[in-house]
């Protein structure tokens, strides 16, 4: 019988309310330990296959306006109210 618990994998960034198959669970959170990696720099987790993605929204980067130094992935939203 196939008994469904949530998602035990703390570092997951996956909703919490995944259910995984229980008999999966160690297989999955191998999985989640191998391949989901917590970055240094914004602590976000990331796939291991976009590492090289994810450090380019790390790169710093400097707003001509206020020459403040900001994460990529936060210059974005900056730009919209700094002016
Ligand atoms: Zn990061
Ligand atoms: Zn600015």
């Amino acid at each position: 019988m196939l008994s469904l618990v949530p998602n035990p994998a703390p570092n997951s960034s996956f909703a919490s309310s995944e259910m995984v198959d229980s008999s999966k669970v160690h297989l999955h959170e191998a999985y989640c330990k191998r391949n989901r990696i917590k970055c240094e720099i914004c602590q976000k987790f990331y796939d291991k296959e976009e590492e090289e993605e994810h450090a380019e929204l790390n790169e710093k980067v400097e707003c001509e306006f206020c020459k403040k130094d900001f994460m990529n992935d936060q210059f974005e939203t900056h730009q919209m109210i700094c002016d």
